[in-house]
């Protein structure tokens, strides 16, 4: 196997770089996010509460939820590791969609389960094709929405028509990472699956929380499900420091609030500049947009380009997408900068 691939970051001599790869938040954790890590800090000793007990708490409080349900997890990767170990093995098949988040497949070599995978339309998850490629032996399906690298968002009651008509005994695992970009009004949320049907919904606080170094995820579980991942789950691996931060965060919407109508301003400004270029733009309603160059050569001749001035952004050839780049929303400053640097390449590669 090869290593998981995460992108070379590396910025040119001289030159200072903007890292858009990762789709990390454009900005720091909120004040009370840094007073939370200084308090935890000073208790640094003893080790994390095993339960999260306070964590699920301001979760549950937050979304309504039945916090006996939560598992944390060292990032959200953890908890899709940890579902694969328990459920998935060598006579085992994974259903997924075409631009579905790459390690997944990782996972599924690790565990020796085979991978199939439904195309989408035109970047979209399609429900429909999803269940044309449905096996006696797929136990879980597994998809990402909004998507990534796509960015582009199926209406929840999509979700629940997959659901209704996925064999009862399917797993079905709904990647959440980017769910908070996503207008609020578009779609209710999906919880409610994991209490009534065999459903597994995941977050993160890598993304709008901005806590992607302090590694915390959560998902939300049937109860059976539940307890057979306490099983296998590392019950240490989130820190003490990276608990108390994901609480304040959590407790602090109004931050996340405003942080999702500045990342959307960017990233409509961007989208707009960068078609008025000439370029194809995903439609996406997460912190990062995907951008069609037609070609490998294109694609790699723009991404050196913005290198060369500062915008490190993310080739898409693993994804199958080797004439895309993917790039991460940031402050008003970097996008004006990315904007006029993908202007300039356009007017010289047409030139
Ligand atoms: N799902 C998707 C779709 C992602 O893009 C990412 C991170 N880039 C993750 C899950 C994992 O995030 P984390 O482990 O930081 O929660």
């Amino acid at each position: 196997m090869a290593p998981y691939a995460l992108p070379d970051i590396s910025a040119v001599e001289g030159v200072e770089a903007i890292v858009l790869a990762q789709n990390e938040h454009a900005f720091a954790p909120s004040p009370a996010v840094q007073q939370a890590v200084t308090e935890a800090i000073a208790r640094g000793q003893l080790y994390p509460e095993a339960d999260w007990n306070e964590l699920r708490d301001a979760i549950a409080s937050a979304h309504g939820l039945d916090a006996e349900r939560i598992i944390c997890s060292a990032g959200s990767m953890e908890l899709m590791s940890s579902l694969m170990l328990a459920y998935l093995g060598p006579d085992s098949r994974l259903l997924m969609t075409e631009y579905g988040y790459l390690f997944m497949r990782t996972l599924c070599k690790l565990v020796g389960a085979t991978v199939d995978v439904a195309a989408e339309s035109d970047y979209v998850v399609d429900v429909d094709r999803i269940l044309a490629k449905v096996q006696a032996d797929t136990r879980l399906v597994f998809i990402v929405n909004p998507g990534n690298p796509s960015g582009t968002v199926i209406h929840n009651d999509e979700i629940r028509r997959l659901r209704a008509a996925l064999p009862e005994d399917v797993l079905l695992l709904v990647d959440e990472a980017y769910a908070e970009f996503v207008e609020p009004d578009f779609h209710s949320p999906l919880f409610e699956l994991a209490e009534t049907t065999n459903t597994v919904i995941t977050r993160t606080f890598s993304k709008i929380y901005g806590l992607a170094g302090l590694r915390v995820g959560w998902g939300y579980f049937p109860l059976d499900i539940y307890h057979q991942l306490r099983k296998v789950i590392n019950p240490s691996s989130v820190s003490s420091v990276s608990q108390a931060a994901a609480r304040a965060a959590m407790a602090d919407q109004a931050y996340a609030e405003q942080a999702r109508g500045q990342i959307a301003a960017q990233r409509d400004f961007l989208s707009q500049a960068i078609e008025k270029s000439g370029l194809r733009v995903v439609p996406s309603q997460t912190n990062f947009i995907l951008v069609d160059f037609e070609s490998s050569q294109r694609a790699d001749s723009a991404f050196e380009f913005l290198r060369q001035h500062g915008p490190v952004v993310r080739p898409m050839g693993g994804y199958g997408l080797p004439g895309c780049l993917r790039i991460t929303i940031g402050t008003p400053e970097q996008m004006q900068l990315t904007a006029a640097t993908l202007s300039e390449w356009c007017r010289i590669a047409d030139d």
